[in-house]
């Protein structure tokens, strides 16, 4: 099969007190949105997208809310881990499409920081990355942020592509090597990454 689509739904409620992530950024409004981890309902949607593209579960069978590793954690660490199980599928993003449901603050003027950021984590380009937002009229859920999130894959032509993307996402080493113990943990196998510690023909 050469391309797969993904579909992710969060919600979480606002909370006076706590700063506001959302698309990666931390965003100046008066209250937060609640939850184990940063509460970023834009990533944890988007990660649900990817994961459902290739079968892989959901955020939840990754990162159970009660595992005190992700209290306050930042999701960007949630998306990376769904990014590299696609492409070790062999897939590779050809793009994410959102729509944030929330009262205030108004999206609009950070949508494209938050379209840049939300790139750069997954190594595509701006234009692969669609961020709309709505009021919930009539629904009576200003107290709470929804965001729905759609992701297309498509199967990744050459391993050359795949190595490509290992550079882009490189400068972020922290979060990989978090990705790494986890996809370790997850599936029983330690992932070879990088280059070895020396190499044994400069000391012979
Ligand atoms: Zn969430």
């Amino acid at each position: 099969m050469d391309i797969r689509i993904g579909f992710g739904w969060d919600s979480h409620a606002f909370k006076p007190g706590i700063p506001l992530r959302l698309g990666g950024l931390t965003v100046d409004h008066n209250e937060g949105l609640a939850g184990h981890s940063d509460g970023d309902v834009v990533l944890h949607a988007i990660t649900d997208a990817l994961l459902g593209a290739v079968a892989a579960g959901d955020i939840g069978s990754f990162f159970p809310p009660g595992d005190p590793r992700w209290k306050d954690a930042d999701s960007a660490i949630f998306l990376k881990l769904a990014l590299e199980e696609i492409q070790n599928a062999g897939y590779g993003i050809a793009n994410v499409d959102t729509t944030l449901i929330i009262a205030a603050p108004k999206i609009s003027p950070i949508a494209g920081e938050m379209r840049g950021r939300v790139a750069d984590l997954l190594g595509i380009d701006m234009e692969q990355v669609s961020i709309k937002a709505k009021t919930p009229e009539g629904l009576g859920l200003d107290h709470v942020a929804q965001c729905h999130a759609v992701a297309l894959l498509e199967r990744s032509k050459e391993p050359d592509e795949l190595k490509s993307m290992s550079a882009v996402i490189e400068s972020q080493r922290q979060l990989e090597d978090v990705v790494d113990d986890l996809l370790s943990s997850v599936h029983g196998v330690p992932k070879k990454r990088g280059v070895p510690v020396y190499d044994t023909e400069d000391i012979t």
